[in-house]
């Protein structure tokens, strides 16, 4: 194709897609067969930069520079690494959630914004100093911005010039970032579990309304769904792709796959006296602890069918649970011919993470190809819901929903940071989350209305977790 055509095709798609179309904001992908095709860039924000996700997306960001242009990175307190990744990227347009590292000497000489009560100039700062960066980088440190505290960390979502906000925060803290970005109109590629556990109810009507405007806009793709909530997890991933082309009102079933963690087949008496260590050896992915800890108890399992049931609309009894050591497939959807659909990959999460920022493309990633020859056998078994109480605990704090999955959460993240510091046994985690969840029932589990709500009963579960455990 001529040059001039190239630009004016990409003037269109830019016009099309892009929040602030600019001569820049496009690229031209060229395919094996010598055919070429014009995409706009995207513009990301990475909050939770320096987390195992965090970095997985600058990786895939690194490969792609003509595709993906990050424009601003949180992270919670990893100041170095954050600063050495805005370096390498030219990103100027920064916020730390820990507000208390607002006065550290690293960021002297950077223009400092936030704290409590400006927030607004902060994000008028950020939007003005990002809506100026190009693609190279600051030409000194002076020209960064950064914030501090969970509401800077949030402004990032709104920040005018993204496009996509991948969020990987860990914990209950990423659930105001994913609503900040649905509420700003921003495509959300949602890796922090929390956002749906505990606000699926708030945030999928959000997702529902900006896939609403994307069509309407003419930014959504022609074909399967608008595309405002990726989700980034491997497992929801999978069912996402493998229900593009399908009628949701023929689909019989979803089904989970979980590797079972390190103690797949233990027995109670076997779990006893397990020790962070051997609960931080996951076979097959390599993640952050807390998740690997989640993972070795099907906490991890348990919180992502609350995900799928929200993000797929899809009631608890039709989401199954299947364990498959091997990992090689990644879930399932099963239809109401009798057809099942599975999603196979390497076990990358970068995969994952490019789906989400890519769709509804895909682009080329340097992996291992699966060698279906070398797989040799898949197996298959029921999970062990006597042993692994925290999966039968998630189950039911799904099915009662409205405020159960927040104390769930809640008080699981308590308990995993104390069996961390040594301070809970493993199997103490699930006793301590089910007497969390026993409390709120007996008090009575409300329904989701707000934000504030949610982050009151949220401290409640916090504090009644360490009181249970201080009381073992
Ligand atoms: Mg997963």
């Amino acid at each position: 194709m001529p040059a001039a055509d190239v630009r004016r095709r990409a003037a269109r798609v830019c016009r099309r897609i892009c929040a602030h179309p600019k001569s820049s904001c496009y690229a031209v992908r060229t395919f094996a067969d010598g055919t070429n095709e014009v995409i706009a860039v995207r513009k990301i924000v990475v909050l939770g930069s320096t987390g195992s996700i965090g970095v997985q997306t600058l990786d895939v960001a690194r490969r792609h520079p003509d595709k993906l242009r990050v424009v601003a990175l949180a992270v919670n307190s990893s100041v170095d690494e954050l600063l050495r990744q805005a370096r390498a990227f030219g990103v100027r347009a920064l916020a730390v959630g820990n507000a208390s590292l607002a006065e550290d000497a690293r960021f002297d000489g950077m223009r400092k914004a936030a704290g409590d009560g400006m927030v607004g100039a902060f994000d008028e700062a950020v939007s003005k100093c990002a809506g100026n960066n190009g693609t190279s980088a600051p030409s000194s440190p002076e020209l960064t911005t950064v914030g501090f505290g969970p509401e800077a960390v949030a402004a990032l979502a709104r920040l005018a010039e993204a496009d996509v906000v991948v969020n990987a925060l860990v914990g209950e803290a990423g659930l105001r970032a994913s609503y900040e970005t649905l509420r700003a109109g921003k495509v959300l590629a949602l890796a922090n579990k929390e956002s749906l556990v505990v606000g699926g109810d708030l945030i999928m009507p959000l997702a529902a309304q900006v896939d609403e405007a994307r069509r309407a806009a003419g930014k959504a793709p022609a074909h399967g769904p608008a595309g405002a909530l990726m989700p980034i997890d491997s497992e929801h991933g999978a069912i996402y792709q493998c229900l593009i082309g399908e009628s949701e009102r023929e689909v019989s079933r979803l089904w989970v796959t979980a590797s079972g963690g390190p103690f797949r087949g233990c027995t109670r008496a076997e779990l006893t006296n397990i020790t962070p260590a051997q609960a931080l050896a996951h076979p097959t992915w390599n993640m952050g602890a807390k998740i690997t800890i989640d993972s070795s108890t099907l906490m991890n399992k348990g919180l992502e069918v609350i995900e799928a049931h929200h993000l797929f609309a899809m009631p608890y009894e039709k989401i199954s649970v299947v364990v498959h050591p091997q990992s090689a497939i990644h879930s399932m959807v099963e239809f109401s011919d009798g057809s099942v659909k599975a999603h196979l990959g390497t076990t990358d999460m970068r995969i994952p993470i490019q789906y989400a920022l890519s769709y509804p493309q895909r682009w080329d990633a340097p992996v291992e190809p699966l060698d279906f020859t070398k797989l040799g056998s898949l197996d298959f078994a029921a999970p062990d819901e006597n042993t692994f109480r925290c999966l039968a605990l998630a189950r039911h704090a799904g099915r009662t929903g409205g405020t159960l999955p927040c104390v769930m959460n809640a008080a699981n993240e308590v308990a995993v940071a104390a069996f961390l510091a040594e301070g809970c046994s493993y199997l103490g985690i699930a006793e301590t989350v089910e007497a969390v969840m026993d409390a709120h029932e007996r008090a009575g589990v409300q329904a989701v209305e707000s934000l504030e709500q949610l982050e009151d009963i949220d401290k409640w579960a916090r504090e009644e977790a360490r009181r249970v455990i201080g009381e073992r």
